[in-house]
């Protein structure tokens, strides 16, 4: 029993998620596991259960992630549809909005993608250019006009809609502040081209141009004024289940190390032995296990309300699961020897898979710049 971090109700979860995951396993139908997880209500375990959702928070949905990582079948699009668009509808959307996109987002039947980062902007979102204007003459009830470019968006293939952060200019002021649109997969004007990535994932990285697409005036997501509050409202949870993502991958990584290094004999015993393969072993175990810590305070945090505290708390469970990540495959793939790389025993292709979580949504640079500026007061060098 684990009184402090986890209730009961989650350790219950836990476990019937794991078992979940090793029925289906690495190398599964991921549209299969997607349709059951959402079927016993995983997917939605974070929506209000007023709309078909569970009525948990990101702690659960990010238990649910972690352990069908740690299984060897992880849900990219978690992260984006239930956890990000689904918070940010459910916290700010209309109750049109929640109606139209809740109970299809809680029970698997849709799906909607994430778009903010651009080609000219990356990193540094406040210069992203995609824009929105008052559509003056095309419709009746007032629209929008969205215009510009995404890069490496995830799953927009599969999904229905793609939720994109775009700005629009503030009439009283003439200063551009972020918004958010629901953009349906077949727009007209809306295009996509497959980035051709090193990834063995289901999930496809896209370019999206957006040219000129008309939208009705209810593709804005809530208020044309909060986009901001609304879209950090988005972000933690995207951290803290990109936490998840990585903590469920370097679980999966270590224990197919650990029974390598129980069995595998070259000299009197099993390599696992010698302390040199053992201990980098246990000490990729203490890193996640610490990230895990970390990504529990942040979860705890948002559920409970403190958007600032988990804001700190995501970015640092986001590094430190990202960074336990990458150690915890590069040291299994080692351990394993000439079969780390090979494709019968499948580690290879998580080294690059790891580096995602180190890369996305948030850079390990740009969280030590926060960590930097935000915790410790230095000054900014950009
Ligand atoms: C598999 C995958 C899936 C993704 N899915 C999505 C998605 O669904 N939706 C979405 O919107 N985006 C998605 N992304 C994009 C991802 O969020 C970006 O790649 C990430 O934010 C980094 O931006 P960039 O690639 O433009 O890198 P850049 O911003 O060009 O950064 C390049 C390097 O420079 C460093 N750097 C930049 N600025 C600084 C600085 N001030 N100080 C120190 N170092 C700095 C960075 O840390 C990085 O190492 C995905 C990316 C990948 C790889």
């Amino acid at each position: 029993m684990n009184l402090i971090l986890e209730t009961e109700e989650h350790t219950a979860l836990r476990t019937a998620v794991a078992a979940l995951g090793r029925r289906h396993g690495r190398g599964c139908d991921p549209e299969a596991l997607w349709q059951e997880a959402a079927k016993l209500g995983y997917l939605g375990v974070n929506l209000p259960e007023e709309h078909g959702g569970g009525g948990g928070g990101i702690a659960e949905l990010s238990i649910v992630l972690e352990e069908l990582g740690a299984a060897g079948c992880p849900l990219l699009m978690m992260i984006v549809s239930p956890a990000i668009c689904g918070t940010v509808i459910a916290r700010f959307g209309t109750e049109d909005q929640r109606r139209a996109w809740l109970p299809g987002l809680a029970d698997g039947s849709r799906t909607m993608a994430f778009g903010i980062t651009e080609p000219d902007a990356g990193s540094n979102s406040h210069r992203i250019t995609t824009t929105a204007r008052r559509d003056a003459d095309g419709r009746a009830d007032g629209g929008w006009i969205l215009t510009g470019r995404k890069v490496f968006i995830s799953g927009v293939d599969i999904a229905d809609a793609t939720l994109v952060v775009g700005r629009t200019e503030d009439a009283r002021t003439g200063k551009l502040k972020p918004c958010l649109f629901i953009v349906p997969r077949d727009a007209p004007g809306f295009t996509r081209s497959r980035i051709d990535m090193e990834l063995h994932a289901h999930e496809k990285q896209f370019e999206l141009v957006l040219d000129d697409v008309r939208l009705p005036a209810d593709a804005l997501v809530g208020e044309e004024d909060a986009g901001l509050l609304q879209l950090f409202a988005g972000l933690n949870p995207e951290r803290i289940m990109t936490a998840a993502f990585a903590v469920g991958m370097g679980r999966y990584a270590l224990d197919q190390a650990i029974a390598y290094a129980r069995e595998r004999q070259v000299w009197q015993t099993p390599i696992g032995a010698h302390q040199a393969i053992a201990h980098p072993l246990a000490q990729a175990h203490i890193e996640l296990e610490l990230a895990r810590l970390m990504m529990q305070k942040a979860a705890a945090l948002y559920d409970a309300g403190d958007d600032i505290a988990a804001g700190e708390a995501a970015n640092m469970a986001k590094y430190a699961a990202g960074e336990a990540c990458v150690k915890a495959v590069d040291q299994a793939v080692h351990t394993l020897g000439g079969n780390g790389l090979t494709r019968e025993y499948g580690l290879a292709s998580l080294v690059t898979a790891a580096r995602v979580s180190r890369i996305a949504p948030v850079s390990r640079e740009m969280i030590l710049n926060y960590v930097s500026h935000q915790t410790l007061g230095l000054p900014k060098s950009y």
